[in-house]
């Protein structure tokens, strides 16, 4: 499958095939959370949705920081995170990964893509963009220039054909502000960490065709995805943004522990009746008891 790719260099193609074994020596689940402030209890419920699956199946969860759109990024938070995590019991596997360290990987992997034809350079603005769900092919066939010009950088657009399954349409590879898209580092970062399953919130579902489309042009197979469905309250409700957008500070101020705050994320995932306390380990042999260590896509 790798070989569909001309001409890519064993510095390249040797970490996609390590990644392919990785995945077949079994579970390998991971939580990628941007570090642009505390993880609040939607996150935190994706995280539990997705440590919960990995360790019923005996597989592995790793941590990945998305640390690459920089003027997001909020001091201190990916020691919060980690904090967060390890407080709640919701332990990962090996040393924590930074897009911010792997970006000599993402440009290799643009140049690449460049140099064989599969990027144009798109000088669309979003408000040009505005109203066309999937991008219309407008710079497509233009050659306009890589480079600055009116003082903009292009973003960087996949070529994706017409009849491409997941109807991605051509998506950005890097933005416009010379950033690389997350698009494109997640796939790799699947690819070469070897995940066989993602899971993670629904907000993140409308990504996926896009993200499908960038693992065809890497000649490879994407993981498992699984979206759970975002946190409601015990009514089944909606939680309000300011609800959901709240971190561990004020549960722990109101002399919460973890087992509680669990319990209270078990229920919203509809895992447990209502809310109760349970620690992360006794709610994973629970469900393993129960046999409902899947969670549905
Ligand atoms: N870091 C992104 C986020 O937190 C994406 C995570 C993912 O693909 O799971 O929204």
């Amino acid at each position: 499958m790798l070989s569909s790719l001309p001409g890519l260099p064993d510095h390249l193609i040797e970490p996609l095939q390590d990644g392919l074994l990785l995945r077949r020596g079994g579970y390998r689940g991971r939580f990628a959370p941007s570090p642009t402030g505390e993880l609040h209890l939607g996150n935190l419920s994706t995280a539990l949705a997705s440590w919960l699956e990995a360790r019923c199946r005996d597989g592995l969860w790793l941590l990945r920081i998305d640390d690459l759109d920089t003027p997001r990024n909020r001091s201190g938070a990916v020691d919060s995170i980690q904090h967060d995590l390890h407080w709640l019991g919701l332990h990962w596997d090996g040393p924590v990964i930074l897009q911010s360290q792997r970006k000599g990987i993402y440009h290799s992997w643009l140049s690449w893509l460049r140099r064989t034809n599969a990027l144009f350079a798109c000088r669309c603005s979003r408000r040009m963009l505005a109203g066309s769900s999937r991008y219309p092919g407008t710079c497509r066939d233009r050659q306009l220039s890589w480079g600055w010009s009116d003082g903009r950088l292009p973003s960087w657009r996949l070529r994706v054909a017409a009849d491409d399954p997941h109807q991605s349409g051509d998506v950005v590879l890097r933005r416009a502000d010379g950033f690389v898209a997350y698009q494109l580092a997640t796939v790799i970062d699947e690819l070469q960490l070897g995940i066989s399953d993602v899971v993670r919130g629904d907000d993140l579902r409308e990504a996926l065709p896009a993200q499908l489309s960038v693992f065809d042009a890497l000649g490879s197979p994407p993981p498992r995805f699984r979206h759970v469905p975002l946190i409601r309250d015990l009514a089944g409700r909606k939680l309000s943004k300011r609800e959901a957008s709240a971190g561990l500070a004020p549960l722990r101020q109101a002399g919460s522990d973890a087992a509680a705050v669990i319990g209270r994320l078990a229920a919203g995932l509809n895992l447990v009746e209502r809310e109760t306390r349970i620690s992360a380990n006794e709610l994973r042999q629970h469900l393993t008891q129960k046999g409902l260590c899947a969670f549905d896509s």
